[in-house]
């Protein structure tokens, strides 16, 4: 047999009533008495939770209970959430949720033997017992990205930076793993605001801290520090892979391709590496590296300095 893909929109809107099975419509071959406890006690269950992965993993294992599947996916753009429950399989049935207009993003069952129809309307019928909790878990993941990151370079704020930098710290003294950190400040940023105006110099602050984001694993993690400075926090490595990757950001920024009208500005980094020293506290490596990036703008700009 040839795997199906069977793709739905369900907007809730319009669909709930039926979905909830308030309209016309009959569910077909399913005892309503079960299909109601279900939904029932799944509304309850999805209310117990803000976190949207909890949220989904409730779901598929009560679910599981009415309809068996293999796997279940799900994918939401905006808060950048993506998430793979159980091993996909041939089959499989997705649906795009929204609801008054906002996309709540896309479901994906997956098993071995397609989907008969009356499984499939089980499973809109269980989904509409999803979709508020759903909702209300992507508006919290939402708050809590807005309340850590930077709204122009989608880099980590200063609360994330301190957040991050005390959890980091206390792993490496743990597991006792090198931990290192960049500092990095853009040279004569200043004559870009004065000579092309603020707004092509916050397209070259975007343009950079996504060049460096480029550049770096998905564990590593960049914060804003300041106006035109980054910190670079780079877990288990040591100072000398920090200054190699120091070095090839310094490369990148410098061979960055620039909007037409500002060409002959030659944009460049300075730097500071510090890796953390036993029995430090983040204020101390702050300091330190700190430090090592003023050597290199004494030193005169364009390199990449170790912390003493
Ligand atoms: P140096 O090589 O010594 O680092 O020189 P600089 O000109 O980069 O440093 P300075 O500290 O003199 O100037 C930094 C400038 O960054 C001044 C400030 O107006 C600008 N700046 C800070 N935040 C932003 C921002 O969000 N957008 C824009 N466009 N400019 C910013
Ligand atoms: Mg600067
Ligand atoms: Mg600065």
């Amino acid at each position: 047999m040839l795997p199906s893909e069977h793709t739905n929109t369900v907007d809730f809107d319009t669909a709930r009533l039926q979905r909830l099975g308030y309209a016309q419509k009959q569910l077909p071959t399913l005892q309503p008495v079960s299909l109601a406890q279900l939904r029932q006690q799944l509304s309850m269950q999805l209310q117990t939770s803000l976190d949207a992965e909890r949220i989904l993993t409730i779901f598929r294992a009560e679910s599981q209970r009415l309809v068996t599947f293999d796997s279940l996916s799900y994918v939401q753009d905006s808060t950048d959430m993506s998430l793979q429950l159980g091993e996909t399989a041939s089959h499989s049935t997705s649906y795009h949720l929204s609801h008054d207009g906002e996309q709540l993003g896309c479901l994906t069952f997956t098993r071995q033997q397609r989907f008969k129809e009356e499984e499939l309307a089980e499973l809109e019928s269980l989904i509409a017992s999803l979709v508020f909790p759903l909702r209300n878990a992507l508006l919290y993941r939402l708050a809590v990205q807005s309340s850590l990151r930077d709204p122009l370079t989608k880099t980590g704020n200063r609360l994330a930076m301190d957040q991050s930098l005390q959890r980091e710290v206390e792993l490496a003294k743990r597991n006792q793993l090198p931990l290192s950190v960049l500092m990095l400040d853009i040279d004569h940023f200043k004559q870009i605001n004065d000579n092309f105006g603020h707004h092509t110099g916050d397209e070259v602050l975007k343009a950079v801290a996504a060049t460096i984001k480029s550049q770096l694993r998905n564990v590593d993690m960049v914060f804003r520090y300041g106006g035109e400075e980054f910190l670079v926090l780079l877990s288990g490595t040591c100072s000398e892979a920090a200054a190699m990757v120091g070095e090839r950001l310094r490369h990148a920024v410098v061979s960055m391709q620039m909007p037409m009208h500002c060409q002959q500005l030659g944009l460049s980094i300075s730097l500071g590496c510090a890796a953390l020293q036993l029995g430090e506290n983040t204020s101390s490596l702050l300091g330190r590296v700190d430090s090592a990036l003023y050597d290199a703008k004494r030193a005169g700009r364009n390199r990449l300095r170790m912390a003493g």
